[in-house]
């Protein structure tokens, strides 16, 4: 509305620079006190009438936020009105109305551009059949600014029609791209075989955990056992089966909030939060007995993981956290593998 008002003072400006011209080079012996009532002060008091009411409709509170962005337009709209009527002598003012065309687009909303040209078309009707300011001067040339605005008015709401297709189309771009990179961040933190996290996102989580002052924190270390033999004796591809079925009962098994990894080669990681070391080991427990029953086609022997388990003391770091796991996992293997050990 600040900007609406600034149109107006230049109007306003305009008028009598043009009085002083017309004063000077045209006709100096012009009524001087009929034209500052009919071209200066009248129409200038209807645009100050008009965004003062627009000014009131804002501040007033009962509008809503959406229709707070129309009135603004609908009162360049009037301005545009007084324009076309007063000053219809100035082919300029033809194109009066193209103006709150053209800003409607920058709201992005195809029905607000078409209530406005509707509005605007409705007004330059108005003034093109009606001599409705100075009959005197209503010639023909003034019809013909009056109908070239109509025309003015179609041609900006193609134009403006033109801006939201492309802002349209910038915006679907925009947002494409933002899920790319969303994906792209995403991938960035997993294993691309199981879909886990992978290790670097492991020790982001786990030292963020830390960082948040948390203290029931488990860190599970789990190692498939025997696992070159598996690959000799089935081939590579059948031993990626059981990296994946493995990672499948680890995700489900584990609860979802969880933070699971493929920490490298068949070896995976689970942080905990907020668990007992109870918990934590019933649950790499049902992990461990779901693996020995899991059967995969064309790999009839039964594959065990060793588990190791490792709970946060206070002042560890994420490296030493996973070291005491990896410890207890290793543990687990001096002992026979196909167990859980915990430290
Ligand atoms: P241990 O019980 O002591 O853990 O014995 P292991 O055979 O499991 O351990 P070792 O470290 O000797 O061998 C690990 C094997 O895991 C060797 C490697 O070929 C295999 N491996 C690592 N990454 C992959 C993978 O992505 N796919 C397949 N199929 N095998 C993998
Ligand atoms: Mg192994
Ligand atoms: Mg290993």
């Amino acid at each position: 509305m600040n900007h609406l008002l600034e149109a107006v003072c230049l109007i306003c400006v305009s008028e009598l620079i043009m009085f002083f011209y017309l004063r000077c080079r045209i006709s100096p012996d012009m009524d001087a006190g009929h034209y500052f009532i009919k071209y200066l002060l009248f129409p200038t008091v209807c645009n100050l009438s008009v965004t003062a009411a627009g000014y009131v409709l804002i501040r007033s509170g009962r509008i809503d936020g959406r229709c707070k962005n129309v009135i603004p337009l609908y009162c360049i709209a009037a301005v545009g009105f007084v324009l076309v009527n007063v000053h219809s002598r100035f082919a300029i003012t033809a194109a009066a109305f193209v103006v709150p065309v053209l800003i409607s687009a920058v709201y992005g909303n195809v029905q607000m551009t078409g209530r406005i040209t509707a509005v605007c078309l409705a007004l330059a009707g108005i003034s093109l059949i009606l001599p409705l300011y100075d009959p005197e001067v209503y010639r023909a040339d003034d019809r013909m600014n009056k109908l070239l605005s109509v025309l003015f008015i179609l041609g900006a709401h193609v134009f403006a029609r033109a801006m939201l297709s492309y802002m349209d189309r910038k915006n679907e771009e925009l947002s494409r791209s933002k899920a790319e990179g969303y994906q792209l961040k995403e991938n960035l933190k997993r294993d691309a075989m199981t879909g886990l996290f992978n290790h670097v996102e492991f020790y982001r989580y786990l030292e963020e955990q830390i960082e948040s002052g948390r203290t029931e924190i488990h860190v599970a270390v789990i190692d498939i056992d025997d696992f070159k033999k598996v690959n000799d004796t089935y081939g590579h591809e059948k031993g990626n089966h059981v990296l994946t079925g493995l990672s499948g009962i680890l995700t489900r098994e584990c609860g979802h909030n969880a933070h699971v990894s493929r920490y490298g080669g068949e070896e995976f990681t689970v942080i905990f939060v907020d668990r007992t070391t109870d918990e934590v080991y019933d649950t790499m427990e049902i992990v461990r007995k779901m693996l020995e029953n899991l059967t995969l086609p064309d790999v009839p022997a039964f594959v065990s993981i060793s588990i190791g388990i490792a709970s946060f003391r206070s002042g560890m770091t994420a490296r030493q956290l996973f070291e005491k796991a990896d410890r207890a996992m290793y543990c687990a293997k001096r002992s026979g593998k196909n167990q859980t050990q915990t430290l």
